[in-house]
């Protein structure tokens, strides 16, 4: 067989497989997109769980007419231009392939105007070759994309769809991960024609507690208290709750660095080691915690949908989330302070 390079489309698809594994990781980039836009108003539309359509429409930066080609476009991005970059992320975007790699198993349309745009445009992205169309079309300050039919011309992963209402509760779980990541941003979430979820912002402390029993649950709500304990560059802030209070069945179990979401060993290690004693086997700690730090301290470019980071003193980190969460917990279940030392 003689070397070809591949047509963008089968390329785009290839690298979807990446990222692209089921409706909840579309609406994940997605919505990743609309955070880093600047976006204060998120509005999510699914349709038979995602297979049929997801629409996300924000009111954030918008994308300019003579750049929605370079948007559909594979390592197209705004967001890093040099290597340099790379070593500082502060957006949650940064490879440039969610839209091409999105629009490459789906039909999308993307539809933006940016506020100094006196109209909003569309394109779309169709064939192998990923040739863009735009044309005019009425939207105000803001961003919509809509992914129709996913995975329609790659059957295989069509296959592995689960039920609608499967699809969908794994939309939910994210929606209600992002949520708590931001509080500032307005969310609502809506299900065949239903309104599912309505998340106003929430700027004060208490409005914010009352997102927090929306999305966790009255019982974590209730026996959670807020942290905030710093050390050095670190940041630890939160809800965490009352090992009393924690059950066999995790109430809500959440963790952040820099604002993203993560799946991360280390600070689960860290959490699990903070309760210790205070837990038996069988109960779950309960937290929802954002860890800050300086973005050059993380390597976030470790994994394709970026649900991991690499610290770059881990034990550093390790050993400030154990204290700090050590310190809450004395308090929270009334311990007497350590004594002094003699
Ligand atoms: P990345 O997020 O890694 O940059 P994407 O393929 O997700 O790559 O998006 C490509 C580019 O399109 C982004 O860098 C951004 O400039 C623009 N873009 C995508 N979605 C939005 C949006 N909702 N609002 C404004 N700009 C967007
Ligand atoms: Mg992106």
């Amino acid at each position: 067989m003689s070397i070809k390079i591949l047509p963008p489309q089968l390329a785009n698809q290839i690298a979807a497989g990446e990222v692209v594994e089921r409706p909840a990781s579309v609406v994940k980039e997605l919505v990743e997109n609309s955070l880093d836009a600047g976006a204060s108003q998120i509005d999510i539309d699914i349709e038979k769980g995602g297979s049929k359509l997801i629409r996300i429409r924000d009111n954030g930066a918008g994308i300019a007419e003579h750049e929605l080609v370079l948007a559909l476009s594979r390592h197209a991005t705004s967001k890093i231009s040099e290597l340099n970059d790379l070593a500082q992320i502060t957006s949650l975007g940064f490879r440039g392939e969610a839209l091409a790699s999105i629009s490459s198993v789906s039909r999308l349309t993307l539809t933006s105007k940016p506020a100094g745009q006196t109209a909003a445009w569309q394109a779309q992205a169709e064939g192998r070759d990923m040739t863009v169309t735009v044309k005019p079309a009425a939207h105000p300050d803001g961003t919509s994309i809509e992914v129709v039919d996913l995975f329609f011309n790659t059957p295989a992963r069509r296959k592995f769809l689960r039920t609608d209402k499967t699809e969908f509760s794994h939309i939910d779980e994210l929606v209600k991960r992002l949520a708590l990541s931001r509080f500032d941003v307005s969310w609502q979430l809506n299900h065949n024609g239903q309104s599912v979820r309505r998340l106003p912002q929430a700027t004060t402390l208490i409005a914010r507690q009352k997102r927090v029993a929306a999305l966790c649950g009255r019982a974590f709500a209730e026996h959670a208290a807020f942290i905030e304990n710093s050390y050095g560059g670190l940041k630890l802030s939160g809800w965490l709750l009352a090992p009393q209070a924690c059950q066999q069945q995790p109430l809500c179990q959440y963790s952040y660095v820099n604002g993203r979401m993560m799946r991360d060993k280390l600070l689960n290690h860290a959490i699990r080691q903070a309760y210790g004693e205070r837990l038996s086997q069988e109960q779950q700690p309960g937290f929802v915690l954002f860890l800050e730090i300086d973005p050059a301290e993380v390597d976030v470019n470790v994994h394709p949908a970026k649900h991991e980071v690499r610290f770059h003193q881990a034990r550093l980190v390790h050993d400030f989330v154990v204290s700090a969460l050590s310190d809450a917990l004395a308090q929270l279940t009334d311990e007497p302070a350590a004594a002094p030392p003699q």
